[in-house]
């Protein structure tokens, strides 16, 4: 627990900007999750700043999120402090270029859609690949999300991360390591020991291309997506990572009778056998209880290790 003087503190620099047992499951596509001890908005760069350090001086755990949707809070909730960087870190711009390429820069609060269309209206192809896909440019970036088009790591040209000292260091694409829905870096970069990075924006390196064409692949692609993805109940998208070779997660997990599974109030679902449900009162428990059970029966029939996709936090 947060004890008088850190509430103090906190409220004094964000007034209502931080609350105080925030439920998580408020943030998380999912919709399920304990409190977090605070939730913290910044609306300025020198007031996150200043959180990370003051944070890190105390001891007290804080992580950022973006728009949730690849977060698993458990029921327990989060021991810590939770950031989301939407006020302070919202906006697109053109920032450079040669002749075959623009680079874009996106601030890690921006929605990934809303560059998305930035590129699409500009007539930039590159960033079509994450039609369709929720949350932060931020979160993509940690995640190195991506479809079967692309990924973050073939758009990326830098990255903009804050210290817990409060200094800022930009990171070049060649020593950035991407893998699947996995980013990391050489820690000698920044120097730093367990560290939870924070990302501040994103330069993205896009080529101008035909607008029509632009268009009417993006619209194939969502059109494609739709049909492909189940709708109408919380989720974390996909929620196994694929195995590197041989069948999908889906495929698995519906070979393994388990499409329609239900454990309370999650549920595998019947369209998509790689997306959790949450029919409406989902628990985390209830989620993590039929994770295990897809890892369970995967395993016992084809001897293969499924690794949840979605990122787990709490207690
Ligand atoms: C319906 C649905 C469909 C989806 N389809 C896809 C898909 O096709 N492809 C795909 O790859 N994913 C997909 N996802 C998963 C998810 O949308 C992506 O992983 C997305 O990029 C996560 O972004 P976010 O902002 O929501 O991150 P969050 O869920 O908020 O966070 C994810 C992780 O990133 C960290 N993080 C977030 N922002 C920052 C930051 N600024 N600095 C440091 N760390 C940060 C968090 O701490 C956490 O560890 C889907 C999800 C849903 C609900």
């Amino acid at each position: 627990m947060l004890n008088p003087d850190s509430k103090k503190w906190l409220t004094k620099l964000f007034g209502k900007n931080v609350k105080f047992n925030e439920p998580m499951f408020r943030h998380t596509s999912l919709r399920v999750g304990g409190p977090a001890w605070a939730f913290v908005t910044p609306e300025s760069f020198e007031k996150l700043s200043e959180l990370i350090r003051w944070s890190k001086e105390k001891g007290i755990y804080c992580m950022v999120i973006g728009g949730g949707t690849n977060l698993l809070v458990k029921d327990g909730g989060i021991n810590g402090i939770v950031v989301v960087l939407k006020k302070c870190f919202d906006g697109i711009a053109r920032t450079g270029g040669g002749k075959n390429s623009v680079i874009v820069t996106a601030m890690a609060g921006t929605r990934l859609q809303t560059l998305c269309s930035f590129a699409l209206n500009s007539g930039l192809e590159g960033m079509n690949f994450a039609l369709g896909i929720p949350g932060t440019v931020g979160g993509a970036i940690i995640m190195n999300a991506g479809t079967a088009y692309g990924s973050i790591a073939e758009a990326i040209d830098s990255i903009k991360v804050l210290l817990p000292t409060g200094q800022t260091r930009i990171i070049l694409r060649q020593n950035l390591q991407f893998d699947y829905r996995k980013l990391s870096w050489d820690r000698k970069i920044t120097d730093i020991d367990n560290w939870q990075p924070i990302i501040l924006n994103g330069c993205f390196s896009l080529r101008p291309s035909d607008p029509q064409r632009l268009k009417k692949q993006a619209v194939e692609i969502l059109k494609a997506r739709k049909k492909r993805q189940p709708s109408g109940f919380p989720s974390a998208g996909c929620f196994f990572k694929n195995p590197a070779f041989g069948k999908t997660a889906g495929e698995l997990i519906d070979l393994a009778g388990l499409k329609g599974k239900s454990i309370k109030g999650a549920k595998i679902s019947s369209k998509h056998a790689n997306f959790i449900l949450n029919k409406g009162n989902a628990s985390a428990a209830d989620m993590l209880a039929l994770m295990e059970l897809v890892q369970e029966k995967v395993s016992k029939i084809f001897n293969i290790e499924l690794e949840s996709e979605i990122t787990i936090v709490g207690e």
